[in-house]
């Protein structure tokens, strides 16, 4: 069984009690996570507090060159990540390698930091009076990261939150710790110093404690909706910053006139890579007028085709795989038609214990169905019939979530018409997971995420920083001073 430590002040710091941490493949527990306390959310916080004011005033291109060194390390270091990924997971290495990529974007563009913070300089704003605006570092930041990316999701928040001089604490699921534990070691090896990044182990109890910490400056989580309800609740009445990223069931609506081939295989890919344990992926697909018959009948084959342990992993738990399955008896027993049932799939010869889950497929699913509220997270996509565009538009604008939505079509206005109106945060054109690059931003709206700024890009860099606005004067030589009783204008 592989312990999972903390990180505190540079090292690994075991700790008791513990949970277990599954092989899905296996089907076994392998390892066991601590779980942290009061005390050691408090290590946490005071070994941050010793790092803090150095590393605010170590000059960005110097925590740059950091950052760069790190960039090489992570991607050298990448497919033994991705391993670990895959076995704590139960995604494809391949995938986690590709998610990685992802996370090592994110540090390539906090490479640019210098250039990132410049602020902004206004001369003579008066006679002989200057203003200029800085970003500075808000503080200890926190960083609660979900199960699905393990080191890709805390990679959108660590790079940005350190090259802006904050220092930071992650706290991972507790489902598949053991990555953030590598990226602190490469974080060392990189140069990064001791205390600047810690790693808390634990579920609720630990958040609670870094949530209403007085210490804690800001924190950043990206999970289900209803945790990220209560973060952003109790975070804001603690005084905190808080952007907290919550679930979503992304529609794709294929159009008469789309290229159909296209339209099926994103369809699959976006439906069932990674098993569908994607904020991204693609669960409803909504068929407008007569492509509805053509798109299923292309669509069953090419589902049924999916092959366990090579197209997707298994499930992250005995747990999860059981809720997916129960969603499957509910979208049955609520009148959905099952075209394809992942409960019949036969596990791969090599792994017969793994907590597998096949390629599920409902036609005729409609809005007021569980399957189509709530968000399933596995291999389960639900078609729905719907005559028109605008019909497409107001299903997807009445649903509670609105993270990504994508329309597949050869036509521009179509295509523009869904872009400009539609309620989502992230928006692809012949696009399934239209996931942005690191110099945009990253946020659904909605029941997707709660608090005004997304993660990395510029807003990013707004949410890791303050603004202080500076006016200055110096009088020349032999100027007159004055005093002044009125509200000071130019
Ligand atoms: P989760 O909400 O169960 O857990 C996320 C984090 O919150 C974990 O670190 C966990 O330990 C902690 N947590 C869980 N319950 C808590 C509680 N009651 N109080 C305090 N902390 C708690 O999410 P998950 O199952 O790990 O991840 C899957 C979810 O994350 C899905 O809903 C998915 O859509 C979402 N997600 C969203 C995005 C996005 O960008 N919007 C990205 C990835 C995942």
């Amino acid at each position: 069984m592989t312990p999972i430590p903390h990180w505190i002040n540079g090292r690994p710091v075991p700790g008791s009690p513990t949970l277990p941490v599954y092989n899905p493949w296996l089907g076994e527990v392998a390892g066991e996570v601590s779980v942290g306390d009061g005390a050691v959310v408090a290590a946490a916080v005071e070994g941050c507090l010793r790092a803090a004011p150095a590393w605010a005033q170590t000059p960005p291109v110097r925590r740059a060159r950091i950052l760069f060194r790190f960039r090489e390390l992570l991607e050298r270091h990448s497919p033994e990540l991705a391993q670990r990924i895959s076995q704590e997971h139960g995604k494809l290495v391949s995938d986690a390698q590709a998610a990685l990529q992802r996370g090592l974007e994110v540090v390539e563009y906090a490479c640019g930091i210098p250039n990132l913070l410049a602020g902004m300089y206004s001369e003579n704003v008066a006679r002989q009076v200057d203003s200029y605006a800085l970003r500075q570092p808000v503080g200890i930041c926190v960083g609660i990261t979900p199960f699905n990316f393990p080191a890709m999701v805390p990679l959108w928040m660590i790079p940005i939150a350190l090259a802006c001089g904050n220092t930071f604490i992650l706290k991972p699921s507790e489902r598949d710790p053991s990555a953030a534990i590598r990226l602190a070691e490469l974080w060392q090896q990189a140069g990064l110093p001791d205390g600047v990044l810690q790693v808390v182990q634990g579920d609720r109890t630990v958040v609670e404690g870094l949530l209403t910490h007085p210490q804690v400056a800001a924190i950043s989580f990206v999970g289900s909706t209803s945790v990220a309800q209560m973060i952003y609740r109790v975070g804001t009445a603690h005084g905190k910053r808080v952007q907290a990223l919550g679930g979503a069931k992304n529609p794709m609506v294929v159009m008469p006139d789309a290229d159909l081939d296209q339209a099926v295989a994103a369809l699959v890919g976006a439906a069932y890579g990674s098993a569908g344990e994607r904020c991204m992926a693609i669960t409803l697909g909504l068929a407008v007028g007569e492509v509805g018959d053509a798109l299923v009948e292309r669509l069953i084959p090419q589902v049924q085709q999916v092959k366990l342990g090579e197209d997707m992993g298994p499930l992250v738990t005995p747990q999860h795989r059981q809720r997916v399955a129960d969603y499957i008896e509910q979208g049955v027993q609520e009148g959905a038609k099952l075209l394809v049932d992942g409960r019949q799939t036969l596990p791969p010869d090599a792994y017969p214990q793994g907590f597998w889950l096949g390629a599920t497929l409902f036609d005729q699913v409609s809005e007021s169905m569980r399957l189509y509220q709530e968000e399933i997270f596995g291999p389960v996509l639900g078609i729905v019939r719907v005559p028109d565009l605008n019909t497409a538009l107001d299903l997807v604008n009445r649903h509670p979530y609105g993270n990504g939505a994508a329309i597949f079509t050869r036509d521009g206005g179509s295509a523009r018409h869904f872009v400009t109106h539609v309620q989502a945060g992230m928006v692809g054109v012949n696009v399934p997971i239209p996931v942005p690059m690191p110099w945009h931003s990253f946020g659904g709206w909605k029941n997707s995420r709660f608090g005004d700024l997304g993660i990395y890009g510029e807003e990013g860099i707004r949410f890791y920083t303050r603004t202080k606005t500076v006016t200055s004067r110096w009088p020349e030589v032999g100027s007159q001073v004055r005093r002044e009783f009125l509200m000071p204008n130019s």
